[in-house]
């Protein structure tokens, strides 16, 4: 059988105890022994945010639970405040553009991040905004911003702070309440290594008071609906069963293994992987000094087909990585250190990536890469 090594930024590679989990049979979800599962499924991911307020499940991919913070947060004619820096970045100006909520576009060089004080002087500029929208791990650049300092910068005026950390959450940290983060969103298929199809919303007193004053249409995001049934614990809908049920052994064998144990390795991944393309050439495509953990996105050499170099390890090798997304099509290639993954993904993926760099014509001395990487791996 051929390899199917998922080195992607989500989904990520299921390891066999999820697998398992996943397959048992299907319980009804109105029942005492499902509730039990959403129980310690929201007291787990509470654990993970770093929240003691409430968090939501919801049925759908991660950009639904951003559309449930965009229409549930606001009303049609509010003014909220965007980063652009990447695609996922921009995702938040396109939901605010579709429920009618005008974005004040902050935009950052693709690459960088926004700093606390550039938020800052968009809010002076925007005073009226209710709402700041940032993102943990820019994903398709391979940044991440300085969380803490833009809560800070927020926490004093009446917006909310909402932080998209569907790719960041359990690879690198959030301090949900300390970084005074309004709402986080995460999803299923990231760094809790299951399968596309939950998303998760936390929100704070400040958020559930602007969820109750907002007259926006909605139906199946309502967030006062899922506060309700949270109460019961219970979910408005039929919920992802399964997936919940799978979630519960997730966060089970992430605290084993210790929350910030799991972060220590996938630094320690991502910094073996910085080095060993290093090695062979190749540029870091983020500014050095805001680079995420969670993923890494390098420049693709000139002269060599980015979208044919990825084609060509996923289908004739079984190793998957991410190119470019927008105008990084073609240009960057992007490595995950997210979900199960060890140290031998990783010199595996990189062997892969000088293979077939090396049939390209891409010239680098053969096995630079991973003594490289094996270098940071070995380190005490
Ligand atoms: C993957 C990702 C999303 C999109 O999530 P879907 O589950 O595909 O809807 C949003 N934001 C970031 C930062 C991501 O990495």
């Amino acid at each position: 059988m051929k390899r199917n090594l998922l080195l992607t930024p989500g989904p990520t590679q299921v390891p066999p105890e999820l697998c398992a989990a996943l397959g048992r049979p299907i319980i009804h979800h109105r029942t005492p022994q499902f509730q039990e599962n959403i129980k310690q499924a929201v007291e787990g991911l509470k654990e993970l945010f770093q929240t003691k307020h409430d968090v939501y499940l919801l049925t759908s991919s991660g950009t639904g639970g951003m559309e449930a913070a965009v229409c549930n947060l606001l009303s049609p004619g509010d003014v909220a405040i965007t980063v652009e820096g990447g695609k996922f970045g921009e995702r938040w100006t396109e939901l605010c553009n579709a429920y009618g909520v005008q974005a004040r576009v902050l935009k950052v060089e693709w690459g960088k991040v926004p700093t606390a004080d550039q938020i800052k002087a968009q809010w002076k500029a925007n005073p009226q905004a209710k709402a700041v929208f940032i993102t943990l791990a820019e994903t398709s650049t391979g940044v991440t911003p300085d969380v803490a300092a833009i809560g800070e910068a927020v926490k004093g005026t009446p917006a909310v702070l909402v932080v998209d950390a569907i790719s960041g959450l359990g690879v690198q940290e959030i301090k949900t309440d300390s970084w005074h983060c309004d709402v986080v969103v995460a999803g299923s298929q990231k760094g809790l290594m299951l399968p596309p199809g939950l998303a998760f919303v936390s929100a704070s007193p400040k958020a559930q008071a602007l969820i109750a004053s907002s007259n926006n249409r909605r139906y199946y995001f309502d967030l006062r609906e899922a506060k309700k049934a949270m109460e019961k614990i219970d979910t408005p809908f039929t919920p992802a069963i399964g997936i919940i049920i799978a979630l519960v052994e997730s966060l089970r064998l992430m605290k084993e293994r210790g929350f910030d144990h799991l972060f220590k390795h996938y630094a320690r991944l991502a910094k073996a992987t910085r080095a060993g393309t290093k090695a062979i050439g190749l540029e870091l495509f983020p500014q050095e000094s805001c680079t995420t953990n969670v993923l890494t996105a390098v420049k693709v050499p000139t002269g060599i087909d980015g979208e044919k170099l990825t084609k060509t390890m996923r289908d004739t090798h079984g190793i998957t990585f991410a190119g470019g997304q927008g105008p990084l099509k073609g240009k960057v290639i992007r490595m995950a250190h997210m979900g199960a993954l060890d140290e031998y993904d990783v010199l595996t993926g990189l062997a892969c990536l000088e293979k077939v760099l090396h049939e390209m014509g891409h010239k680098f001395e053969l096995g630079a890469g991973l003594a490289a990487a094996q270098k940071v791996l070995n380190q005490k």
